[in-house]
């Protein structure tokens, strides 16, 4: 232990060790596991997940940019920043006041974007902070954070079939994914999401397509166009017993950002480029032929006039999530809400990097009724944070994608867990998302 002065009121919860391990994420990257120690014998550990498809505003990853280690990736720059000035840092420090412990290592930082630490690292220290806090208190890390009135389980989002950066197939668009919202308990929603990913393998079999899964669990047939995959979907839900529009609502992530290029939006797979406005106008099309609810990144990140006329359209119909746009950065998302630009925020704990500034960004797209969607990163580990996040803010909605390989259904497992604990006082959210 350190020579620090411990804080007696922090009773028992004074941060002891930090331990950083660099650790594996579901693609075979290195990523960064955290183990927090309190003076309690409390212990909290996390680890951090990572994008492919990444927005540019996004704040910056530390990498070691040694070839000789996986191609540049390593993390044990990382590691040492977080044994030396980071435990320095927060040694003695009261693990129950989160806000004080991302403010000291924002402030630490001292950068715009986190780039002289990394994000990776602030966030792996502040989560397993968090964990350690709840650990001490012997409560569950959604109490935790959410109090007695988190009691809300969100509708998953479930990414069936995998396009865009994440399959090697011909789909401009990167997540086709199911919403069951019809069902009165969480652990009912998820079976039939289940049931349907089933139903829609002996589909494609049938069909000699692929049942090959992409980076989030998905299929990734080698299907061309967004009416090809939807339709499968409506088969496989029909197949399954349940009814496309009523239990069962779709969303997509279009991931625009990727294929957008001088002003045009290139769409190789069904052989169009389209300007923002005909982009609007095909993504309505598919809103009317399917029960589409959801449309997350429909524009480019930096495309706001497209932004504009896309939630024109559709934004009093259509949840329109706003991922490389906000980046969970709670700046980008005040200009949105300025500039009355989408609907809904998608929450990614890294793209911002610490907990608090995560809350705040949730908190301030509540306060402006727009949603909120807790996500995970296509490249993910088995930590399970995202889960409680959800609950802690009863914000009603998760993409932690299909259900199928073990770092998604980690999500799934976890809410399931949840739900269980809550007993009588667990709510699904349900039909409550559907826009009126
Ligand atoms: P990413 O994809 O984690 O690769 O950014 C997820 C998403 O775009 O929502
Ligand atoms: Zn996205």
């Amino acid at each position: 232990m350190d020579k620090k002065i411990f804080d007696m009121r922090a009773d028992g919860a004074s941060i002891i060790g930090i331990a950083p391990l660099e650790i594996l994420d579901s693609r075979g990257n290195p990523t960064l596991q955290v183990t927090v120690r309190l003076l309690s014998g409390a212990t909290g550990v996390a680890a951090v997940p990572a994008g492919a498809s990444t927005g540019k505003h996004e704040a910056a990853e530390s990498r070691d940019g040694d070839k000789k280690r996986y191609g540049g990736k390593g993390l044990q720059e990382a590691c040492e920043k977080i044994k030396g000035e980071v435990s320095d840092l927060l040694l003695g420090q009261n693990a129950a006041d989160q806000g004080r412990i991302d403010k000291l290592l924002i402030e630490l930082d001292g950068s715009d974007n986190k780039q002289t630490l990394g994000a990776n690292t602030i966030l792996a220290v502040s989560l397993a902070v968090a964990h350690a806090a709840a650990d001490h208190y012997a409560i569950p890390l959604y109490r935790y954070l959410g109090g007695v009135g988190a009691s809300i389980l969100p509708v998953p989002m479930m990414n069936i079939i995998n396009g865009g950066a994440h399959a090697d197939n011909d789909l401009d668009i990167q997540e086709f994914m199911i919403m069951p919202v019809g069902f009165n308990k969480f652990s009912e929603a998820l079976r039939a999401g289940a049931e349907i990913f089933h139903s829609l393998k002996t589909i494609l079999k049938k069909k000699s397509l692929s049942t090959n899964v992409g980076d989030e669990g998905g299929f990734a047939p080698n299907l061309s166009s967004a009416d090809e995959a939807l339709t499968l979907m409506g088969e496989a839900v029909t197949a399954a017993g349940y009814k496309p529009g009523g239990d069962i609502f779709y969303a997509l992530d279009c991931a625009s950002t990727e294929f957008f290029k001088d002003g045009v939006y290139h769409l190789p797979g069904i052989k169009k480029k389209m300007t923002a406005s005909q982009l609007t106008d095909y993504l309505a099309k598919l809103c009317d032929e399917f029960p589409i609810i959801s449309i997350e990144d429909g524009m480019a990140e930096d495309d706001i006039d497209g932004w504009d006329i896309l939630t024109k359209k559709l934004g009093k119909k259509i949840q329109l999530v706003g991922d490389d746009l906000f980046v969970t950065n709670p700046t980008r998302l005040q200009m949105g809400i300025d500039k009355n630009l989408a609907n809904a925020l998608l929450v990614k704990v890294n793209q911002i990097g610490s907990l608090s500034e995560t809350l705040t960004a949730v908190a301030m797209a509540h306060r402006h009724h727009y949603r909120a969607v807790m996500s995970h990163r296509s490249g993910e580990t088995e930590d399970t944070t995202i889960a409680d996040l959800a609950v802690a803010t009863n914000c009603g909605q998760i993409k932690t994608g299909a259900p199928s390989r073990g770092e998604r259904t980690a999500k799934y497992n976890r809410l399931l867990v949840i739900e269980n604990q809550l007993g009588r006082e667990a709510i699904y959210a349900g039909k409550t998302i559907l826009r009126k």
